[in-house]
């Protein structure tokens, strides 16, 4: 994929899923500004991963929820790069439990991130990409969203949330040559999967037609392709990535 001359937000880009897509995207040429919750040692190991690329970077400490911050970072990335091109909602967060023992706060703190994160990034970007009548939006819902999972009533909500999201944004920005779609993974190694109970892991491993649970990679290569010119008549599509998992 060839992203030369484009410049790409991608949230929570400082580790796992995020860093592959910030790493697919500086490949193609890219120049990638990434935002991230606390992680500032991993933020700057994604910027030095994407400069041996020979692709500029920015990492901004960003909380997706904050309006003000979310303004700041595309306000940020337009100064170091005078566009933005490409915004991959990537940033998330679980905080499971049966909905039994799920606390308010629980249950908020992840629709804040995954879900008004989503809606505030895209409200940023909008305008921009709306006045250079070219725009690439890619939200990460799951595989979750789409069937539900047993501990998960707040993960779930918010990443079914962001597949009504996305379609309707898809709609409203279709004619402005501004795409608008969703990936959605299944089983991926990273931090947040790592955190599961061993017992949990297993379960969910024995679920997937392809026995295996997938690379962060496995979703960059999806998001490339999406944000990339070959997906330009694409909009309003959910693509799971997931082993066969929800099909
Ligand atoms: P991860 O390894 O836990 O990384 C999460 C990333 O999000 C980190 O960069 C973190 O920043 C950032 N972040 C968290 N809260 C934020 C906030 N409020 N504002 C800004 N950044 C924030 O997660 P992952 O597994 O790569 O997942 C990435 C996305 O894919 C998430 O939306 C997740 O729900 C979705 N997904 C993952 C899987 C899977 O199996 N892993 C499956 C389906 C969907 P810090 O480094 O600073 O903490």
């Amino acid at each position: 994929m060839d992203f030369t001359g484009k410049t790409a937000i991608v949230t929570g880009g400082s580790r796992g899923i995020g860093r592959a897509v910030c790493l697919e995207l500086a490949r193609g040429g890219a120049n990638v500004a990434l935002c991230y919750a606390g992680n500032e040692a991993a933020a700057q190991e994604t910027v030095k991963a994407i400069e041996s690329l020979g692709a500029k970077a920015l990492a901004v400490r960003c909380d997706v929820s904050d309006g003000a911050q979310v303004e700041t970072l595309v306000n940020e990335t337009v100064k170091a790069f005078d566009r933005v091109d490409i915004l991959v909602n990537n940033a998330g967060i679980t905080r499971d439990g049966l909905l039994m023992r799920m606390s308010e706060a629980d249950f908020d703190a992840v629709i804040a991130a995954n879900l008004r994160g989503a809606f505030l990034c895209m409200k940023a970007v909008t305008r921009p990409m709306i006045r250079q009548k070219y725009g690439r939006i890619v939200n990460l819902s799951s595989v979750v969203g789409l069937r539900g999972n047993a501990g998960q009533v707040n993960y779930a909500a918010s990443k079914a949330g962001v597949i009504g999201m996305t379609k309707s944004l898809a709609r409203e920005l279709a004619a402005k040559g501004v795409t608008v779609n969703a990936v959605a993974p299944g089983f991926i190694d990273t931090d947040m999967t790592a955190a599961m109970q061993e017992a949990a892991r297993t379960a969910v491993q024995t679920s997937i037609p392809m026995g295996r649970p997938g690379a962060a990679e496995d979703v960059a290569h999806a998001v490339a392709f999406l944000v990339s010119e070959e997906a330009a008549y694409i909009t309003g599509q959910v693509l799971a990535v997931d082993g066969g998992m929800a099909m």
